[in-house]
């Protein structure tokens, strides 16, 4: 009997290493195929990224509270953030949309005007796309190229050991935002007379629903002479994505719990919700952040950008990735989302 091995078995990441197994590049100019935020191509002068993102309804967003131009500003703001962690510039997107008939077109104008403002955002143009019907909601991918000077590139698996860690922003909204969201529906469901109750939440509600990718900080480390030894967004969550860097990078780091940025309003909804706020900002995902390691003699040209906290260091200790708890213990930081 042919043997069939569940995907459970492996999870997301074990399938994507599996897939990769099996897959070799031929071509001069690929530079880098599955493994990194972007595909690298060579190009002559610079390099070329490519990244895809594939975005269901029912999976990745929920219409009955996600505004269809939020959605449209949010699927390429993600596609951006990738081609932002290989520390390139966004150039070209394309849009590919699956529809059922319980959409109309003024509905499908909507998530354009989303798409559209994004694209002004980020200086990228709209050039393509595919469109075609879905039984089961609206499906939607998105390609994004982009292009980098060769010696500025940062790939995840360069962090050294010494490396500073450094995040963008903030981190620990965009969950804590969804999870409001969803509060909200099941109160309406119960209820539909009852009134939303999101007063002051605003922040981490547009966390979630309109995230901006960091090509502002991009441009800002140029402008400092810095590039980044390592670098990947915040998609998954600050451990999982901190444990890509570090294995394979064949590292290991430690960051500090008392480091952590997070905002005010995260930490309100945190303790409303009873969700530890560290919790949220380790495992919670979606924030598009970036997180990167610089060489310790870059500290003094990016210390006073406001943007950027220094939360921990690399060690040369592969595989132990650890948290400096505010109780002054060490975890282990294990990338456990918040569905496994
Ligand atoms: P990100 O969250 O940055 O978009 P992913 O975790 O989705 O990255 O993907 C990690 C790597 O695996 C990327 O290089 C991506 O292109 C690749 N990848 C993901 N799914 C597939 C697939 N089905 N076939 C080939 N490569 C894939
Ligand atoms: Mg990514």
């Amino acid at each position: 009997m042919e043997t069939r091995t569940e995907i459970s078995s492996l999870g997301e990441f074990g399938l994507i290493q599996r897939i990769n197994k099996s897959i070799k590049t031929t071509l001069p100019d690929t530079v880098r195929g599955i493994g990194d935020d972007a595909a690298v191509i060579d190009m002559g002068e610079e390099f070329g990224l490519l990244t895809t993102d594939m975005f269901l309804e029912g999976i990745h967003f929920d219409l009955t509270f996600f505004p269809l131009k939020h959605l449209g500003y949010k699927v390429i703001s993600a596609g951006v953030s990738d081609i932002a962690a290989m520390n390139g510039i966004p150039r070209q997107v394309t849009v590919s949309i699956a529809l059922s008939n319980r959409f109309s077109v003024e509905a499908v104008e909507e998530l354009y005007t989303g798409m559209q403002l994004a694209c002004k955002d980020f200086n990228v143009d709209l050039v393509g796309g595919d469109t075609t019907s879905s039984r089961s909601g609206l499906i939607i991918s998105i390609s994004v190229f982009g292009k980098v000077k060769k010696d500025k590139i940062a790939y995840r698996n360069t962090a050294k050991p010494n490396d500073l860690l450094c995040i963008t922003g903030d981190i620990g909204g965009a969950y804590l935002g969804l999870q409001l969201l969803e509060r909200e529906k099941q109160v309406f469901l119960a209820n539909p007379n009852m009134q939303p109750e999101l007063d002051g939440k605003d922040y981490v509600i547009q966390r979630q629903l309109r995230p901006e990718a960091r090509m502002d900080v991009v441009y800002e480390l140029d402008e400092a002479g810095v590039t980044p030894t390592a670098m990947i967004d915040v998609s998954d969550g600050l451990a999982s994505d901190l444990l890509h860097i570090c294995a394979q990078s064949g590292v290991g780091a430690v960051i500090f719990e008392e480091r952590l940025p997070i905002d005010g309003q995260t930490m309100l909804a945190a303790s409303e919700l009873n969700i530890g706020p560290a919790t949220a900002a380790l495992n919670g995902g979606e924030d598009y952040e970036l997180l990167f390691t610089v060489s310790q003699s870059a500290y003094e040209q990016i210390k006073d950008n406001p943007k950027i906290t220094f939360i921990g260091y690399i060690t040369d200790q592969r595989g132990a990735v650890e948290l400096q708890t505010t109780g002054d213990s060490r975890v282990p930081l294990t990338a456990q989302g918040w569905n496994a």
